[in-house]
């Protein structure tokens, strides 16, 4: 049986990341997944965004998850010798007038020194970007929009990859699927897992929405959504940015795909079926959004679909089992794993090695508050 400090259960962004911080601090783990290709890090299109939404609000925990999220990356980048992480300012239109004046209110003019406004390029980069494009006469932007400089993109299937080979490198990967009921066995201090014949000290559980159905973290309120993502074959749009419009389109690079006219255009929010099967209300959802502000023909050439891991509340829930004190859980990083997988990555490996705290905002059996 081969003895090892850490194992972590999944190798999607969660799992990968703690890796990452394992490593960065030269310790040694095995990393357990049954190695399937739809689970929601395989499929996500990678965008980190950081101004979302129909009200435009900045991305939660931004300053804090973004300072550590390039540095960690383009480390990763060092290591293994391949190219995944993009700094990329994406553009948003503004659907209607009354989306723009939405924006207006938020974003004064005049408090051009509060911290959102530096995440907002200005006016004059926005229409000078429209105007220098190759693809302006292709979209609807007659009612402007703004420009988002930090804007970044993960090709996240490259990065998985990419991290897994060098995992391999290192001889700690198994490929296998944990029933967790059955195959996780507590022995004094250590913690058993015969199937894959493995002793260690601690277990990161890092399974996405199947966490659900894992007896140890019963209960655990994640509410997980179904997304749904089109490949779709637009020739002569040219574009070479991602674009937010209602939806988003973002040209499809990586993972071994090599044609200009295939974008990726995503995402929706589906809470039932649950299934990972791509869903035909979705399909149409999507397209007509791409028809409303694309002005070119477009053929769908994939549809894919996978299931997030959101908590209840719409942040990350990680942190320490309080009775099997060698179980740690990283999970519900919903729609902004790329971004927030990093940076709780960091905070669990330090609570796990250093006994540093976490915060308590995130700690993963928090429950909703009940009415008194
Ligand atoms: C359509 C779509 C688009 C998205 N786009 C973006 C985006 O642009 N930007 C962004 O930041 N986020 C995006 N996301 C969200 C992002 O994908 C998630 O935040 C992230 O992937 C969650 O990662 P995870 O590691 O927690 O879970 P998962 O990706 O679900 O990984 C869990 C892993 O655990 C493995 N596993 C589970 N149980 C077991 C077991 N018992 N034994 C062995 N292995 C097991 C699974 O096989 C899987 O590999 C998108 C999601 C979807 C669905």
């Amino acid at each position: 049986m081969r003895d090892v400090e850490t194992v972590i259960i999944g190798q999607g962004l969660a799992g990968t990341a703690i890796a990452w911080s394992l490593i960065n601090r030269g310790r040694e783990f095995a990393l357990i997944d049954e190695g399937g290709l739809g689970s929601s890090s395989r499929i996500a299109a990678g965008l980190v965004t950081p101004i979302t939404g129909a009200r435009h609000v900045e991305t939660w925990a931004w300053d804090k998850a973004f300072s550590i999220v390039s540095q960690f990356y383009q480390k990763c980048e060092q290591v293994t010798q391949r190219n995944f992480w993009k700094i990329e300012p994406s553009i948003r239109l503004f659907a209607s007038q009354e989306e723009r004046d939405r924006f207006d209110i938020r974003y004064p003019s005049d408090h051009s020194g509060s911290y959102s406004h530096a995440l907002i390029g200005s006016k004059n980069r926005f229409e000078s970007e429209l105007e220098q494009s190759r693809w302006s006469s292709a979209v609807h932007a007659s009612y402007g929009g703004f420009i988002m400089p930090q804007a970044a993109r993960l090709l996240t299937a490259d990065f998985l990859k990419a991290s897994l080979d060098h995992f391999e490198s290192m001889n700690s990967v198994s490929t296998a699927s944990i029933d967790m009921s059955t195959e996780v066995a507590i022995d004094g201090e250590m913690i058993l897992l015969e199937s894959v014949d493995i002793r260690c000290k601690q277990i990161v559980f890092c399974e996405g929405h199947r966490a659900l159905q894992n007896p140890w973290l019963n209960p655990i309120e994640l509410v997980p959504a179904q997304g749904d993502i089109l490949t779709v074959r637009i020739p002569g749009l040219k574009l070479d940015r991602v674009l937010h419009a209602g939806c988003w389109i973002a040209p499809a690079i990586g993972d071994g795909i090599n044609d200009e006219s295939l974008y990726y255009v995503g995402s929706t929010y589906r809470w039932a079926p649950l299934n990972g099967v791509p869903n035909e209300e979705s399909l149409s959802i999507l397209s007509d959004k791409l028809r409303s502000f694309i002005n070119l023909p477009f053929e769908v050439v994939d549809h894919r679909a996978a299931i997030r891991p959101a908590g209840f509340d719409h942040k990350p829930l990680l942190g320490n089992h309080p009775s099997n004190t060698n179980f740690w859980i990283l999970n519900g990083l919903g729609a902004k794993g790329v971004l927030l997988a990093p940076w709780c990555a960091e905070m669990l490996v330090n609570a796990m090695l250093f006994q540093k705290p976490i915060d308590m905002e995130l700690a993963w059996n928090r429950t909703r508050k009940k009415p008194v």
